[in-house]
């Protein structure tokens, strides 16, 4: 067993927990019933508990441990930063050479007409970044009517009031007056659960076509821009049609729409390329990073801005920042992130072995009779729990039970999967070896096998009708 850091008992600190700490994202009264699980350390792929056990973490944190854990390089430049520079803003015409280094960094590694950085604490930051750029940007250009930005049903871009207005998830909307004005949203490219008989060519089509049809109907002179995740990541790891980007793009050049491609979990290796942009062929005039930036070990964010949007945005006063905007230790721990990247070519490690592992590993669950289709791409993966296969039915239990119940057997041997209702998501650390994906598929169908024999034993193995 390994070594528990923390001095109090696991009761006390749930106890402790409950009574004082609200969780992001959860019902704590639930929580505090049952007692958090308490996460003392971590090494590469595997998390410890205070009880001891070593958990495999499917979703590198939350989709943003890249590097794994334990990489000590990353305490090192930060004690250092720390001790040099802890802080100091970019407000006051002043700059700082972490900073520097970093935008520097970026710009390199983005396609090449992206070469200016935003810097935010975090992607909700970077994406209210981006509402209120290219809303300043038309305004700069004579154009103050383009403000809509258009956005897609079951989208994450943050948790904050503009970030989470941009997000299409209902549940958060119902809370706290979202979406903002002038947030407009279109259907998503989810062919599994909603592309009926079409195939999935023609519904990718169809579905980049409501884009046309909104700008259409909102007026060309009314929208700004259309924001998507490259890959939806936690709407389900959702894979569009191979249709479905060209035809974006298509759309967003005829109707002069800027392209804000959300990067926050495709970004930085995740995809098997720096940016998720590439992967799908597309050209955004910018990006939103975050997560896989600092591989979580800070945290940090900001929007990769074009050099056509960035000449309008320079010659104007942006009123606009956050007191960490380009913080020295989270800019100094992200450039070390990247060096290791680069210096220990973990890209060539993702497309030559553990992606196609992955992929191999993946597929492998679809021969499980709960299991429909199996989604891959790069190092981020999705499958359809379902209780007909050939008719793609949804279970006729609320949506997320069997989701839920496959979640729980996972944790319960080890494998942190999550669910997105009855999606199972993985995004493990792209350091993963052969060796961890075969295990982590062998926890992952005992997994399933146990929540398949739960749900049939419930008698919930049926479809909706
Ligand atoms: C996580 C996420 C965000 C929000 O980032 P935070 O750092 O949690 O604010 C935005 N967009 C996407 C695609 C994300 O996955």
């Amino acid at each position: 067993m390994a070594a528990i850091t923390n001095h109090l008992p696991t009761a006390e600190l749930q106890a402790l927990d409950a009574a004082h700490h609200m969780h992001p994202f959860t019902t704590n009264n639930e929580l505090a019933a049952k007692g958090a699980r308490i996460i003392t350390r971590a090494d590469g792929v595997y998390l410890t508990d205070s009880e001891g056990n070593h958990i495999m973490d499917g979703m590198a944190g939350l989709w943003c441990v890249n590097i794994g854990y334990g990489r000590g390089e990353l305490a090192d430049v930060a004690a250092r930063q720390m001790r040099e520079l802890p802080f100091y803003n970019t407000f006051f015409m002043t700059s700082h050479a972490p900073v520097i280094a970093l935008a520097a960094k970026i710009a390199e590694l983005a396609p090449a007409h992206l070469n200016h950085v935003f810097f935010a604490g975090s992607g909700s930051e970077a994406n209210d970044t981006n509402i209120r750029m290219v809303r300043t940007y038309w305004t700069q250009k004579g154009k103050p009517s383009k403000s809509i930005i258009i956005s897609r049903k079951n989208a994450y871009h943050g948790s904050s009031v503009g970030s989470g207005s941009l997000g299409g998830m209902t549940p958060m909307h119902a809370q706290g007056g979202l979406p903002i004005p002038d947030i407009h949203h279109i259907d998503q490219p989810n062919w599994w659960a909603e592309g009926g008989s079409a195939t999935p060519e023609d519904f990718g089509l169809q579905r980049a076509q409501e884009l046309e049809k909104a700008i259409l109907e909102l007026g060309e002179d009314r929208v700004a821009a259309f924001i998507a995740e490259p890959i939806q990541g936690a709407g389900g790891v959702i894979v569009p049609p191979s249709t479905y980007w060209p035809e974006i793009q298509r759309i967003c050049d005829k109707y002069e729409i800027l392209l804000i491609a959300d990067e926050v979990i495709c970004g930085f290796g995740r995809t098997g390329e720096w940016f998720g942009s590439t992967t799908v062929g597309i050209k955004p005039d910018i990006m939103t990073i975050a997560k896989g930036l600092s591989s979580g070990y800070q945290p940090i964010g900001g929007s990769i801005v074009s050099d056509e949007v960035a000449e309008v945005m320079n010659a104007c006063e942006f009123n606009h920042g956050y007191t960490y905007s380009g913080h020295p230790v989270a800019s100094a721990v992200a450039l070390e992130n990247l060096r290791i990247m680069e210096d220990e070519s973990l890209l060539d490690h993702v497309r030559n072995v553990a992606a196609p592992a992955l992929a191999e590993m993946w597929h492998g669950l679809g021969d499980h009779p709960m299991v429909g289709e199996t989604k891959i791409v790069g190092m981020m993966a999705s499958l359809a729990l379902t209780p007909d296969k050939d008719s793609r039915a949804k279970f006729a239990a609320d949506a997320g039970t069997a989701g839920y119940m496959t979640r729980e057997r996972s944790f319960a041997n080890n494998l942190i999967m999550r669910h997105v209702y009855d999606r199972m998501v993985i995004s493990p650390p792209l350091i993963i070896t052969p060796e961890e994906i075969t295990e982590m598929g062998k926890r992952a169908r005992t997994a399933l096998d146990e929540s398949y024999a739960q749900i049939k034993e419930q008698g919930l193995f049926k479809a909706a009708s």
